[in-house]
């Protein structure tokens, strides 16, 4: 194994490959939680003629390797593998262009996301991907794992804001597919193979994201609403209120709501208790015209009976308060402790009975444990974290996941509906996917790497 790091050292230069033992901590591990592994070297290519050098050798040598971006990622995709090596790229982080006209932006893979949606706001546009971890995720994660956020309702998923990619398969073969033009129908949509594909079929290098105009008005509220089914009922007043202003709505129930305003001291915007929580941003074009339109919707809403209470923001500032309880996510090993992070997809008619299955089959198994409930309704997409607080560190992982995943199977759900499989996944993929799809991704894995040595061991079982 020596040997094969000194040949990665003489053909892309010491200061590119870090050898096992000095491979600094950040590197060993993403934000999964899983315990940190030592790499059999780093490598930090400065270009895309780098990274084809890397996977040209990696290959004849039949090396793995392990696509890593920002570590953000919670479902360990990112997490290196003992004998293989770990290819970042995060000095791949030049913003090329930003061209006004056709509405993109071209940049590295390693362009950190928060520099790449600044680089659009300064020229009057935007990126319309968002998500919590923007000042740690990059251009190039975002993309392999196909990223969520808050915004999806408006926007879509990562998906719809890529128009071209140029990708290193694992032989070294460039694929620069730099497309700038929204349609282009000639042959195969080669992008689609990269996009959340979690690093399996090819390394992204470069891409061209769309941007969109940038609606300077916003307007947020905050809503108290009986039970889930006036949630459902609300999220399609708004829907029909707003149309495509309506940029978020988010979800929480109870258990989730009340836990994290009281242990953050952040307290609630509104008097009362409810039985569930809404935050709903509209933006637009118009001075005030998100406003008005939000304000009719909950004025109609609330005397149908809909919505029990609600509050709008008057400013900037009390928007961000609107949104701080469902922002402070980032509290949870403070307010909550050693959790198991759940993001599953269910279909939305169902979503009432997924959550009361899950929290009270938690409650049941484990009592006194929290199992926390919140997420993006509209996408049908379901956060729930859990922590048995007996357990401490030793959280009963598997028989939790079980719980839940078997629930979600029996609604014809999703085990992920926006982070992926990963490592912490991968044995629960079946829950979700057919034998016929299944067998069909491991025939494109084949095809496209056939000597398995991108990121191995994730996604697919061996
Ligand atoms: C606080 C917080 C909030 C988050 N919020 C959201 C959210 O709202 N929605 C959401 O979807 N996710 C969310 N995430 C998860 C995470 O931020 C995203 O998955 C993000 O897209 C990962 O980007 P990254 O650059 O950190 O990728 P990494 O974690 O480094 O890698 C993720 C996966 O992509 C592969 N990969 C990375 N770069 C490349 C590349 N250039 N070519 C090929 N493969 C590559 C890796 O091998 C791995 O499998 C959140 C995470 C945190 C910590």
């Amino acid at each position: 194994m020596q040997d094969i790091v000194t040949g990665l050292e003489e053909l892309l230069g010491p200061e590119v490959v870090t050898r096992a033992g000095d491979v600094p901590e950040a590197y060993r591990h993403d934000w999964s939680g899983l315990t940190p592994v030592e790499p059999l070297a780093l490598l930090r290519p400065r270009d895309t003629g780098g990274v084809s050098a890397a996977l040209r050798f990696c290959n004849a040598h039949g090396v793995g390797v392990v696509p890593q971006g920002g570590r953000s990622g919670i479902s360990g995709g990112a997490m290196p593998v003992a004998g293989a090596v770990v290819l970042s790229l995060d000095r791949l982080n030049r913003i090329e262009e930003v061209d006004p006209q056709m509405a993109t932006l071209t940049c590295g893979a390693g362009v950190v996301l928060e520099k790449a949606q600044q680089a659009a706001v300064e020229a009057g546009l935007m990126l319309a991907v968002d998500l919590g971890a923007r000042g740690s995720c990059t251009v190039g994660g975002v993309i392999s794992t196909n990223a969520g956020g808050n915004q999806v309702i408006r926007y879509g998923m990562a998906r719809e804001h890529v128009l071209g990619l140029e990708v290193v398969l694992a032989d070294g073969t460039v694929v620069t597919a730099l497309n700038k033009m929204l349609k282009n129908n000639a042959g195969l949509d080669l992008k689609q193979m990269f996009i959340g594909t979690e690093g399996l079929l090819g390394v992204v290098t470069r891409a061209v994201m769309r941007l969109q105009p940038r609606p300077p008005h916003t307007a947020t509220a905050f809503l108290g609403l009986a039970d889930t089914a006036a949630v459902i009922d609300m999220l399609a007043r708004a829907r029909a209120a707003l149309g495509p202003q309506l940029t978020s709505f988010e979800v929480m129930w109870p258990s989730f709501f009340h836990h994290m305003s009281e242990g953050t001291g952040i307290g609630s915007p509104l008097t009362g208790r409810h039985g569930v929580y809404v935050v709903i941003e509209a933006s637009g074009f118009a001075e005030g015209g998100a406003r008005a339109a939000l304000e009719a919707c909950l004025e109609a809403a609330l005397e149908a009976g809909t919505v029990e209470d609600a509050v709008i923001a008057a400013n900037s500032r009390e928007e961000r308060g609107l949104w701080a309880v469902r922002e402070s996510v980032a509290e949870f090993a403070r307010v909550v402790g050693p959790i198991i992070a759940f993001d599953v997809g269910i279909p939305l008619m169902r979503m009432d009975e997924a959550v009361r299955r899950c929290e009270s089959g938690i409650a049941a198994r484990w009592p006194g444990a929290l199992a926390l409930s919140y997420g993006h309704i509209g996408d049908s997409n379901l956060h729930l974290v859990v922590s048995v607080p007996s357990a401490g560190k030793n959280q009963p992982e598997t028989e939790v996941k079980k719980l839940v995943y078997g629930i979600v199977r029996e609604m014809a759900g999703t085990i992920s509906a926006e982070h992926g499989i990963g490592l912490i996944k991968r044995d629960y993929l079946a829950y979700s996917r057919s034998p016929e799809e299944i067998a069909t991704m491991r025939a494109i894995k084949a095809a496209l790497d056939p000597k398995g040595i991108l990121n191995p061991g994730k996604v697919l079982s061996s």
